[in-house]
């Protein structure tokens, strides 16, 4: 309980000053992390910590929203992740340049021709997401690590909204930008952009 109210206390304090990215100057842009259903904190509050410095941006809140049902499919027990884009979509009321929608969710999901999907980004409208079930230790019966998860998460939230900042796949196995096709490929990289992807984001 205790745990749970510094969390509490920690998100509301990080989360009260939005308009500066935490380098002491002007954030260059705005992303907004918007959850649909149940996300623990300690991820809300790591998110905005290291994305406000690796991107210099500002990072608010969405308020929570359901996971729509709509968007599972019983046979696969999974999620369609071009669903839960789209519903993301129609929250995204800027233009791409000027906003970024991060969706959390804590569910597996997939698309159409992969198994499934750790994340998926849309950069036509400036959305992405991140689905966290799969990056527990936990869902492969292992012990739980809950700085591993925290690492991958955002690891994984780094890569998509790269993909929305115009960044492709990257050769170099340690760039946040490297494709992960496992998580030993998650593990293996750094939630930083390498050098040659940091210059093309400028
Ligand atoms: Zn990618
Ligand atoms: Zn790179």
């Amino acid at each position: 309980m205790e745990m749970l109210l510094t969390v509490g206390a920690a998100f509301l304090f990080l989360f009260g000053s939005i308009a500066w990215g935490n380098q002491g100057k002007p954030a260059e842009r705005v992303i907004e992390l918007a959850p649909l259903g149940e996300v623990d904190a300690n991820v809300l509050v790591h998110l905005k910590t290291h994305l406000e410095e690796i991107l210099n941006a500002a990072v608010l809140l969405a308020k929570r929203k359901p996971v729509p049902k709509e968007a599972y499919d019983e046979k696969r027990q999974q999620y369609f992740s071009p669903s839960l884009l789209s519903l993301l979509r129609t929250s995204q009321t800027h233009p791409p340049t000027e906003r970024i929608i991060l969706g959390l969710v804590d569910e597996d999901a997939y698309t159409p021709g992969l198994n499934f999907v750790f994340g998926q980004a849309e950069p036509a409208s400036g959305v992405c997401i991140v689905y966290l079930k799969r990056l527990r230790q936990s869902f492969y019966g292992l012990p739980e690590d809950k700085s591993l998860f925290l690492e991958r998460t955002l690891k994984e939230a780094v890569h998509e909204i790269g993909h929305l900042l115009g960044l492709g796949h990257c050769p170099d196995p340690r760039c946040v930008m490297h494709f992960s096709n496992s998580l030993a490929d998650t593990d293996r990289k750094d939630f930083r952009f390498c050098r040659a992807c940091q210059e093309r984001l400028k």
